[in-house]
């Protein structure tokens, strides 16, 4: 896809790229704790085609937790809303993202919801297919259709990073398994669950991404339905009220877009009806969020009047 470089967008990264002294590449995966925490680039896709960039936008960066968005998307085509949603609930936590407090404490061990990492591998485990090779393709392939770009891979080397360090998932995962609701063994779905999060794009392939979820699931060239509308709404829903971790509710005052971020330092955005957004940054702040990211979001949303509040 040919996406043109623009000069605001440009002076709007270079302002925002002042922040990401302040902010810190993530190192608990070790392999991402490589990256350049000075890098900063966007891409902003229209419903037209049209395609407008500023920064190194090749640079490739894994998905992290904006997976945990599309594979929610995947399962509730699958499994349908009542089987997810049992299993999973819809209320934002405050808690950290990897937290395991709530689970202790609520009467019925059931995630929060799906955009923490207790829910996240809940939603993994619901993927369906006879080995983690077929659950992995399956979810590949509908990530390749919804970027339109059938190259989009995973890291190996994030991958096997992160599944050596996953200690406090596997705890979270064999909690669920005590309460019932993991059913599966817990190394293959950690298998599957390091791999998804470490599925690689650039910030065209993501923001193409995001128009699909901005126009209710049409893939904006064929017209083609990717995925229901309702599953694209659900989707938005979550990305606003826990798509940003616990800065979800000050992120929705300040930027007020359906937003997931990663702790590789992407973003992606989907502004309802008008654009979808890819960024990579991976200086963070405290909380995890792309600290230059946001601050690019800040300046976008302000001149652009993007808040849908
Ligand atoms: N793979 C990461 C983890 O589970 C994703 C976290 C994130 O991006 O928030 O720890």
């Amino acid at each position: 896809m040919a996406c043109k470089s623009n000069e605001a967008l440009q002076a709007m990264v270079e302002e925002a790229r002042n922040w990401t002294t302040k902010g810190k590449v993530a190192d608990y995966i070790p392999a991402l704790g490589l990256a350049n925490p000075d890098d900063l680039s966007i891409a902003i896709h229209y419903p037209n085609g049209d395609c407008f960039s500023a920064g190194n936008i090749e640079k490739k960066f894994t998905l992290q937790s904006i997976s945990k968005v599309i594979s929610l998307a995947f399962v509730l085509m699958e499994r349908g809303k009542e089987y997810v949603f049992e299993r999973v609930g819809m209320e934002p936590t405050g808690d950290p993202f990897n937290s395991i407090a709530k689970l202790e404490t609520m009467a019925v061990a059931k995630p929060l919801n799906p955009m923490i990492n207790a829910g996240a591998l809940m939603v993994t485990h619901m993927i369906e297919g006879d080995s983690v090779a077929e659950r992995f393709n399956r979810l590949l392939a509908f990530i390749q259709g919804l970027s339109a770009d059938s190259k989009v891979s995973f890291s190996k080397e994030v991958a096997q990073s992160e599944y050596e360090t996953a200690h406090l998932n596997r705890s979270l995962c064999y909690f669920l398994k005590e309460h019932g609701l993991i059913e599966e063994e817990i190394e293959p779905l950690i298998d599957l669950y390091t791999k998804q999060c470490a599925i690689e794009m650039n910030c065209l392939d993501l923001a193409r991404i995001g128009i699909v979820f901005a126009m209710d699931g049409v893939d904006p060239e064929s017209g083609k339905q990717l995925m229901p509308s309702e599953v694209a709404r659900i989707c938005k829903t979550f990305m606003v009220t826990c798509g940003m971790y616990n800065a979800s509710g000050e992120f929705a005052i300040k930027i007020g877009i359906p937003a997931k971020s990663g702790v590789s330092g992407g973003i992606m955005g989907a502004v309802p009806g008008k654009f979808g957004i890819g960024i990579f940054g991976p200086a963070l702040d405290d909380i995890g969020n792309s600290i230059a990211g946001i601050k690019l979001l800040e300046l976008l949303s302000k001149r652009y009047r993007l808040s849908m509040f």
